[in-house]
């Protein structure tokens, strides 16, 4: 194995923040520039997700000890099923048997995990379906779509998953003096109160800027804790260090959740309310 790149590390530490604070999600949508090079990588966190003894690690890249390691890699492991497409397309059919198969096979460890490649081929009525999967997921379920290109898979399914990416890109460049002050508040829990009418004057004014400013801070996040080992940062985020990574996945989670409500026809005064109320909450 050669020597790791920058965004392989950084994948590795994400998915190893992850896996060590218990807060793994129920979908996650991997982007990755060549799946020849990548798909190992990808293959490691769905062993450390199937792990039945909660051993396997970032060691288990190439792992030749571990049995379920083994028959991941061969692609036998039951409690994984890799969707890919059929022709130009996933069709509908193809997702439905999977459900059919996870209803009736008993489980090995303690979760199953369906990969599918190249979402961005999903047909609108296959769309359908895994939107269906995805916004009432199973607790034992995890759902990986893998995409080269985020941007060209639907809105809909992009906005239920947590976004990781194996493809190098510059993630943010300076980031505005008001976006950080934000920030520092809403780590400072009741700060966020104190400064409710500046920051929705400010910073916060309408639906389309919180998306933009919560998307971006969400990135931060992501960006700064897959990062740590390596001590990148950014000098604009240095008060960052002082947050424990755990806390910083919590508003990750609330993040994700909250924006994809602001689709709908919702208050935004009583949405921004409710976000801040579970900022404060994370303690
Ligand atoms: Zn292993």
């Amino acid at each position: 194995m050669n020597e790791l790149t920058y965004v392989q590390k950084r994948f590795i530490n994400y998915v190893e923040t992850i896996m060590n604070s218990g807060k793994l999600s129920h979908s996650y949508l991997i982007e990755l520039g060549d799946s020849f090079i990548e798909f190992p990588f990808v293959l490691l966190f769905v062993k450390m997700i199937l792990c039945p003894n909660n051993v396997c690690n970032v060691d288990c890249l190439n792992c030749k000890k571990c049995n379920v390691c083994k028959l991941i890699d061969e692609g036998n492991f039951p409690d994984l099923e890799i969707i890919e497409a059929d022709g130009v397309q996933i069709k509908k059919s193809q997702l439905l048997s999977l459900k059919d198969e996870y209803q009736n096979k008993s489980l090995i460890g303690n979760r199953r995990v369906y990969i599918i490649k190249d979402a961005e081929k999903l047909n609108p009525s296959a769309a359908n379906t895994i939107l269906k999967f995805l916004e009432e997921p199973e607790d034992n379920i995890i759902a990986i779509l893998l995409t080269n290109n985020r941007y060209r898979v639907l809105e809909t399914i992009l906005s239920r998953c947590q976004v990781l990416s194996l493809i190098d890109v510059t993630t943010f460049d300076v980031v505005d003096d008001s976006v950080v002050q934000f920030i520092k508040y809403m780590i400072h829990g009741d700060d966020l109160f104190i400064y409710y009418k500046q920051i929705y004057e400010t910073v916060l004014i309408d639906k389309e800027r919180a998306k933009e400013i919560f998307s971006l801070v969400e990135k931060i996040f992501i960006h700064y804790l897959s990062c740590s080992a390596q001590n990148v940062h950014y000098e604009q985020f240095e008060f960052l260090k002082t947050i424990d990574s755990e806390k910083l996945l919590s508003y990750i989670t609330i993040i994700e959740e909250e924006i994809p409500k602001l689709v709908y026809n919702i208050n935004y005064k009583l949405w921004l309310d409710s976000i801040y109320s579970r900022f404060v909450e994370v303690k």
